[in-house]
């Protein structure tokens, strides 16, 4: 008899630290659940998201990258994912063919439950959609029988859009309030890693509160602290509805 496998899920994020604001709560949940959580960064943010590094004299992009490097393996270690940097560049990030070969190979090598990335929209980040609409077409590709052969193929595993920085210019909505309070201090823990986005640690923490309000009010989930908010690609399929 094979070993039974752990479930898994895909993470596919722009820039090295996305994963952490925006989806560090769904990480910590299902790796606490036993899932091998993968997350995928396209690239390392090394010229968009790491002005703090790039104020420091005689500073290199090895250098930068390196030090998202070593810091997005320290939030995912603390969030208990795993990490594949791809280096595929940032501002601009291009989908090339090669890229998007292999993001469907890492969809069918992993057989994902669930998929998180990017907003479908954001006028203030191309890097983010584009990442997003690779881990669509990758997930695509890898259901289609000829891409590798039919025994690898993947199933219909739901994507959930993470919440971009300014949500309403991003045409973004809440569908799903995922209630994150038991793994709340791992998350903040993740965000204290991430030395070069120091500005983000508060404003994260405030968006997580203010998304734990609307869980409570939309459920009976007294409890609830924290909550992270997911857009849905795909209609949720059921066969009950309470
Ligand atoms: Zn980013």
């Amino acid at each position: 008899m094979a070993e039974q496998k752990a479930k898994t899920a895909l993470v596919v994020s722009a820039h090295s630290a996305d994963f952490v604001w925006r989806a560090g709560g769904a990480i910590a949940l299902y790796a606490r659940r036993g899932y091998r959580v993968l997350i995928v960064c396209l690239s390392y943010g090394e010229r968009g998201e790491s002005a703090k590094l790039w104020k420091q004299p005689g500073m290199t992009m090895e250098a930068v990258k390196k030090a998202r490097h070593a810091e997005a393996e320290q939030a995912a270690a603390i969030l208990g994912g795993e990490t594949m940097f791809l280096d595929a560049g940032d501002y601009p990030l291009r989908a090339t063919p090669e890229l998007l070969t292999l993001l469907a190979g890492i969809y069918q090598d992993l057989q994902p439950e669930f998929v998180l990335s990017h907003s479908l929209e954001d006028p203030y980040n191309f890097d983010h959609p584009l990442a997003t609409h690779l881990a669509q077409e990758a997930r695509i590709v890898a259901q289609a029988h000829g891409f590798r052969g039919a025994d690898k193929i993947i199933g219909a595993p739901p994507v959930f859009l993470f919440e971009p920085h300014q949500t309403e210019q991003c045409n973004w909505k809440p569908q799903v309030l995922l209630d994150i309070t038991e793994v709340w201090d791992i998350k903040r823990q993740a965000f204290e890693s991430m030395g070069a986005q120091e500005h983000l640690w508060e404003y994260y923490t405030r968006v997580g509160l203010q998304r734990g309000v609307q869980a409570k009010r939309n459920s009976n989930r007294t409890a609830t602290k924290y909550a992270e908010g997911y857009q849905r690609v795909f209609p949720h399929v059921t066969d009950h509805l309470s």
